[in-house]
């Protein structure tokens, strides 16, 4: 039976693709050519020297392994590197091999003739500000599923990070989009994917970043006159973590190019994963194109944890310390410290900050002073809670009445008034404020505004309203 090039390469892919996951096969297999056999030797073609490169360093025992299956123990691998034409040349050809050069190839290795013939050529690796991203993925690896704790405000937002994270860039979540205020764990969670996903798939090429650093890096690029170097760096990515994608509003330029990076990615079955402080409806001077994007795949929430969430995340944290607390100061900082999480591991470590140093025991009494301490220092920012009950009560309703659908003319006031202020004194998006007030949708938050804009302007007694509201909520 006579064995072509083909044949032999067909069988090789199959034990290969047997033996890795289907991301790296597509990836690294499908795009080779097999080009002849001769003599034992299989020729095969690779799209670029990176190519090979990598095809080295990751699957060299497999290829051979391959190989030696259906070849026999002589076999030989040569890889032909079919240029890359992105520096300005006109067409894209192959290399030929001296057949001095193919006689050198050892028995015992599968081996390669051609190596840095061009010192020059680039390593895509090497962009300005990251290095060795061959291994460095930036993920903070004291970020994992394990310590964040599970609870009705995070469920939705963990599990589609967790179905993510099993198989990246195989589920419907792509891309997957983590909203909330801060402080809240978008940053934990993303980081926590990763590294799951850095466990279980550790071929697979995962890089975290801040939407803030990618700009930076973005304009360097620009200003070393290497864009297309940036761009074909983030497209061999396969998870890409962009964290805080608000950053890029206002920056059409870096909008412009992560447009074309995650086309890329996404149409290559590649992850991506992103965290926003608002959702996608209230991002502002974001293209409309990529906000579509944004919601192609999941956007899950992350809301303010309850009290029993607060509870465990204060006893997990503790454990991992390995302090105790008595189980009454616990419940007084969790129903205490509501904001959010950073806040409320910011009122433990202060706790035990302070029993250590003073060498006391931590008690009630010390805990009420500290936390009384640290809400009125971080509590710069009114709930919109608090902003409903102040405006209810300047105009003798209660709340339930200025939420109600009613259109009684000095109701709606009160209502755009509270809507007024949750925009004026929270970092709430307008969705959210709606929400909150009422069921109302972003639309009518934004109109409310408005509205108590023209009417203090154009209206004595309606412009008393807002300057008395302004003192009364301004603590
Ligand atoms: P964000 O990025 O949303 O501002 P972070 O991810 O930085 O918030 O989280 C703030 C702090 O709260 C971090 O120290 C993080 O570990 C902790 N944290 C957030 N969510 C959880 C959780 N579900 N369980 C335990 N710790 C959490
Ligand atoms: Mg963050």
């Amino acid at each position: 039976m006579s064995r072509t090039a083909e044949t032999v390469w067909k069988n090789c892919l199959l034990f290969i693709k047997d033996n890795i996951t289907d991301q790296a096969y597509i990836t690294w297999f499908q795009p080779i050519k097999a080009v002849r056999l001769e003599k034992g030797i299989l020729s095969i073609q690779v799209p670029s020297k990176f190519f090979y490169e990598w095809l080295e360093e990751h699957y060299v025992k497999l290829l051979k392994i391959s190989l030696t299956k259906e070849l026999g123990k002589n076999a030989k691998l040569v890889y032909i590197i079919k240029m890359e034409n992105t520096y300005g040349k006109k067409q894209p050809f192959t290399e030929k091999i001296p057949s001095s050069q193919r006689e050198k190839v050892s028995s015992q290795e599968v081996d390669v003739p051609i190596r840095n013939k061009d010192p020059k050529l680039k390593n895509p690796f090497v962009i300005p500000g990251i290095r060795n991203l061959k291994i460095d993925s930036q993920l903070n690896h004291s970020y994992s599923f394990d310590n964040f704790l599970e609870g009705e405000s995070n469920r939705l937002a963990r599990s589609a990070g967790k179905a993510v994270a099993n198989k990246p860039g195989g589920t419907s979540f792509n891309p997957l989009l983590i909203f909330g205020g801060v402080g809240l764990g978008k940053t934990h969670l993303v980081h926590a994917i990763g590294v799951e996903i850095k466990d279980k798939h550790p071929h697979k090429t995962v890089l975290y970043i801040t939407a803030e650093k990618f700009s930076q890096q973005y304009q360097e690029a620009i200003r070393k006159n290497n864009r297309n170097d940036f761009i074909h760096f983030y497209q061999i990515i396969d998870i890409l973590i962009v964290d805080d994608i608000q950053m890029l509003s206002g920056k059409p330029g870096t909008q412009d190019v992560f447009f074309h990076i995650f086309n890329h990615l996404h149409q290559n079955g590649k992850q991506v994963i992103l965290t926003s402080d608002k959702s996608p409806v209230d991002m502002q001077d974001i293209e409309q194109r990529l906000l579509s994007r944004f919601k192609w795949g999941l956007s899950a929430k992350l809301d303010v944890p309850d009290y029993e969430t607060r509870l465990k995340i204060i006893h997990n944290k503790l454990y991992r310390d390995g302090v105790e607390i008595p189980e009454d100061v616990i419940e007084y900082v969790g129903k205490n410290i509501k904001t959010n999480i950073r806040e409320l591991e910011g009122a433990i470590i202060s706790l035990i900050a302070h029993s250590s140093f003073n060498k006391e025991e931590i008690t009630l009494e010390s805990a009420k002073a500290i936390v009384e301490n640290y809400v009125r220092n971080t509590k710069k920012e009114v709930s919109i809670d608090y902003i409903q009950k102040v405006v209810s009560d300047y105009f003798q309703m209660d709340v339930k009445t200025l939420q109600s659908k009613t259109r009684k003319r000095h109701i709606v006031q009160a209502r755009q008034l509270a809507m007024f202020f949750s925009k004026k004194l929270t970092k709430a998006s307008l969705a959210s404020i709606g929400a909150q007030i009422g069921q109302r949708d972003h639309a009518t938050v934004l109109h409310a505004c408005k509205t108590v804009n023209n009417l203090a302007s154009t209206d004595k007694k309606f412009k008393q309203y807002v300057v008395d509201l302004e003192k009364q909520l301004s603590i």
